[in-house]
Formats: C-alpha cells, sequence, structure tokens
C-alpha cells in the first residue's frame, strides 16, 4: 500500500464529509493504493455516525477507531500510527484547514528525495494572529535553537513519514508538537520542510487554547533533558550536587577558620548559628547531597526500565 492518511479528529462532523471527498479524489487523480485512518478522540458530535456512513460506503479504504473518552490529539496519533499499513504515512488534522492537494508532492519527497520526514510549514497562515501566530513564531524559534532541527513549523499537523519512522517513535501525552524531534532523536535525521496552503476555519472551533504554549514549553524542557540525561541521570545530578557540596563544604570551612582567627585573636566575631553565610553554605551542602542521591534513584529506576536496551539497529550483514 501507498499512503495511510491519518486524522485524529475532536468534534469537526461538518468538515468530515468535503474532507473525505476531497482526499479521494487526490488519491484517484494520483492513482496511490491507499487507506484513510479516522480517530475520534471521543467526539461528542455526531462525528462518528458520519465516520460510520463512510466506512459503510467505503469498507476497503476507510479504517475508523473511535475513543471511549477525549484522551488528545498526541493519543489520537499514536493509535493511528500503530494501526497505519502504508510505506508513506501522512498525518493531518480534519479541520479542512490542510489541504490535501499537497499530499502528492509530500509522497514524492519522502520516496523519491529520500526524507524520513517531512513537516510542512504554513507560511501564510490564517489564525489569529495575536493568540496564535506570534506566539508560534517565538515557540519555534526556540523550539529550533533546543533540537537543532531547522524547521519553521514544528507543530504543523500535516507531515509525512517513512513507515518505519512512525513504527518506531512513541507518541504520548502531549508530545505530538515535537515529533520531529522524537524522530531526531530516534535517528531519523534526514528530516525536511514544505510550504503547504493554510484555510481559514470553516466549521468548529479550535481546540488548544493559549496554555498550549506553557504546556509546549514545558514539554521541550522534558524532552531536552530526557535526551540528554534520560540514561544516565547521575551525569547531571551527581555533577550538579557534587559541586554544590563542595562549593559548600568550603565556605563551611572558610567560615569556621574566620571564626577560630577571630577567637584566637581575641576578637569580637559573630556567633556561628547566627551568621547567615554558615546558614547558606550548610543549605548548599544539603541541597548538594539530595541532587546526589537523585542521580542515584534516577539510575536505580533506569535498570528497571524495560527499554534500557532498545536500540533501533538500522541494517545487519
Ligand atoms: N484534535 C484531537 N483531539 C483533541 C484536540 C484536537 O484529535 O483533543 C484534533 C482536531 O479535531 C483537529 C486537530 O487535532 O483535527 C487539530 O486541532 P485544531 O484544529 O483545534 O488545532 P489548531 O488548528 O487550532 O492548532
Ligand atoms: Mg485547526
Amino acid at each position: 500500500m501507498d499512503i495511510s492518511v491519518i486524522i485524529p479528529l475532536y468534534n469537526e462532523q461538518e468538515s468530515l464529509p468535503s474532507l473525505y471527498e476531497w482526499l479521494v479524489r487526490v488519491m484517484q487523480t494520483n492513482g496511490y493504493s491507499y487507506e484513510l485512518v479516522f480517530v475520534d478522540d471521543g467526539s461528542t458530535d455526531s462525528s462518528w455516525d458520519v465516520i460510520t456512513r463512510l466506512q459503510h460506503q467505503a469498507p476497503e479504504t476507510v479504517h475508523a477507531i473511535r475513543f471511549r473518552r477525549n484522551y488528545g490529539k498526541s493519543a489520537a496519533l499514536h493509535c493511528g500510527f500503530q494501526a497505519a499499513n502504508g510505506d508513506v504515512v501522512i498525518t493531518m488534522d480534519a479541520d479542512l484547514q490542510d489541504s490535501p492537494d499537497e499530499i502528492p508532492e509530500l509522497y514524492r519527497m519522502i520516496t523519491q528525495e529520500g526524507y524520513d520526514l517531512v513537516s510542512g510549514w504554513k507560511k501564510k497562515r490564517y489564525d489569529n494572529t495575536l493568540t496564535k501566530n506570534l506566539p508560534s513564531k517565538l515557540f519555534n524559534a526556540t523550539a529550533r535553537r533546543v533540537t537543532g532541527i531547522q524547521l519553521h513549523d514544528m507543530n504543523c499537523g500535516l507531515k509525512a513519514y517513512r513507515k518505519e519512522v512512525v513504527k518506531n517513535i512513541e507518541v504520548f501525552s502531549e508530545m505530538h508538537r515535537y515529533i520531529p524531534y522524537l524522530a531526531k532523536n530516534a535517528g531519523f535525521t534526514k528530516i525536511g520542510e514544505k510550504v503547504v496552503q493554510h484555510r481559514k476555519r470553516e466549521y468548529g472551533v479550535s481546540k488548544f487554547g493559549l496554555n498550549r504554549f506553557v504546556n509546549g514549553y514545558l514539554d521541550l524542557m522534558t524532552l531536552w533533558f530526557l535526551n540528554r540525561f534520560g540514561k544516565q541521570p547521575m551525569h547531571f545530578f551527581g555533577l550538579v550536587g557534587s559541586l554544590m557540596f563542595m562549593i559548600g563544604m568550603i565556605a563551611v570551612i572558610v567560615v569556621a577558620a574566620m571564626k577560630l582567627h577571630a577567637l584566637a585573636n581575641g576578637i569580637h566575631a559573630m556567633l556561628l548559628g547566627t551568621n547567615p553565610y554558615f546558614h547558606i553554605a550548610i543549605l548548599m551542602m544539603v541541597l548538594g547531597c539530595m541532587l546526589f542521591l537523585a542521580g542515584f534513584l534516577g539510575e536505580l529506576i533506569i535498570r528497571n526500565s524495560q527499554t534500557r536496551n532498545d536500540y533501533l539497529i538500522r541494517e545487519q550483514l
């Protein structure tokens, strides 16, 4: 099979029929063998009825999954990825903001130019400027710095993947924003970008508010940390902890020496117990110990992790 299109959706009943027709038109004109995987993320409108109807119409090509409740876009993508059979996997939003007409070029970039992943770039965006476009620019600039992947629109819903990529990464929580980073960390480094058409949302409402940016930043930090120290937490906690402990210990020695010096020479000096530097120094030693211990605990947890020896083997002769 050439292409699997994965469509996560949550309350998009009005858009689905036109999206389906448009997709089928594109697939048939280009002669692809394909499947459409609709993942209904616990919709409360009649999206599922629409999908059921489509599935009856074309049982060969429409595959439908329905969650019992709303789990989020990442969960929907994850299940879609697991179900996908096509050599090239395309993800797109269900709200008609992404255009199916982009699929042939995305397909070509994966199959002929050898990309592992091609991300859409909504160069001209039809969303609210203040709440989406501007914060998104800032978000993408940060993401580029942290991940080292030069994409303008990391969180674009329209993306194409080589099948091997989606079968070897695990999207969960709200990590759908960073799939290119997940792919890069898994060793799929040929990541490209294609300017795509973007359209105004005609039906329904956007499902993500401004908190996407707060959550997005925190998730980015998590991924960065996991990628850097996830397999060896001691390298982070041990280093920071040891440094803090040493600085604290040196400070205690200095403070105590000054006190002894004062005592020996009969100079008036304050009690160690009332000296703020003494307390700060002791605090640093204690915190240093705790960080060090956190590193040890991290190492113990990793020893038990199921995935500690999971490596992706590219080739074997
Ligand atoms: N979506 C989903 N589960 C959710 C929220 C959103 O499956 O909990 C789907 C939604 O139906 C749409 C896509 O994810 O197909 C992108 O959502 P939306 O258009 O609201 O995001 P925006 O375009 O505003 O960034
Ligand atoms: Mg949208």
